[in-house]
């Protein structure tokens, strides 16, 4: 699932190529993946694109006064397409494509929105303000906002009963994080996935705020200038302990392990974040939810 720096170097990729140019044809394939029917989709042809920016790990297209807000969930994607076909696009069967967007202009360059498997969760909204989208009114600060300080990162921990994994990536504490890199934030600042969040000292809420901060901006760095069909592959490359079980920590060697949940899992090395001891399975799946 792509998170706050794929959504980042998306939003920044797109800027490039719809900023001032003219929406000709919005096709819905996915019929499903709209969230909204007023305006319908349509609204959006003729208009010029405005502003192309991001809420958490929600994309929002601006044009003429209205937002195309896309939220790419697990397996949702964006395929830039210099030359779309000009044949309409046809829905069923295994076709990946949820929405097309064609710009005005003799190329018929635009993009698709895909997405891939049986559990739909890509989501598309027009809307005249993002905050009419309950995801984005729900999100809480941005991390890389730079008003963003430690002061309120402390803030949203206090009183904070869960367990860091879960605080990190509900969008509701923190925009944009999520299961990826909550797992790098939690390795780089060496804090287990289970530590209660209200039991941290001031010293070790600096170290997971300078973690949290690090970890996304260098992400976004590595991310930045790269084309859309890029970013996944960067983002692979970049993880530390997400997604890399059984293979060796970079930092000290330990091998990666993972505990497993009925829709996802977490990865962590047990030198760096446990004191060296594994972390039980089904006491976590339990407590984490
Ligand atoms: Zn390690």
């Amino acid at each position: 699932m792509p998170e706050l720096p794929e959504v980042e170097a998306l939003s920044a990729f797109l800027s490039e190529r719809l900023t001032g140019r003219v929406i000709a044809r919005v096709q819905p394939v996915a019929i499903s993946a709209l969230k909204t029917y007023d305006p319908p989709v349509t609204a959006l042809e003729g208009r010029t694109v405005g502003p192309v920016t991001r809420h958490g790990k929600f994309l929002d297209i601006e044009a003429g006064g209205l937002h195309l807000v896309v939220h790419l969930a697990r397996a949702g994607w964006l395929r830039w397409k210099d030359s779309l076909p000009a044949e309409p696009p046809r829905p069923g069967g295994k076709n990946p494509l949820a929405l097309r967007v064609r710009l005005e202009g003799p190329d018929g360059d635009g993009f698709d929105l895909t997405e891939v498997g049986t559990k739909k969760g890509l989501a598309v909204y027009v809307v005249t303000d993002p905050a009419a989208v309950p995801g984005v009114a729900r999100l809480g600060p941005d991390p890389l906002d730079p008003g963003f300080t430690l002061a309120d990162f402390t803030a949203l921990l206090s009183g904070e009963r869960r367990r860091l994994k879960g605080v990190l990536r509900d969008q509701g504490v923190l925009a944009g994080v999520g299961n990826a890199y909550s797992d790098e934030v939690l390795h780089a600042a060496r804090m287990s996935p289970y530590k209660l969040a209200s039991s941290l000292t001031e010293d070790e809420r600096a170290r997971l705020f300078e973690a949290l901060g690090a970890t996304l901006r260098d992400a976004v760095e590595r991310s930045r200038g790269l084309a859309a069909g890029d970013l996944k592959a960067e983002k692979k490359l970049g993880l530390r302990v997400h997604g890399r079980t059984g293979q060796p920590c970079p930092v000290c060697g330990d091998t990666v392990r993972e505990v497993s949940f009925a829709d996802s899992s977490l990865q962590y090395c047990p030198t760096c974040q446990t004191g060296g001891k594994p972390l039980a399975d089904r006491r976590l799946s339990r407590l984490l939810k």
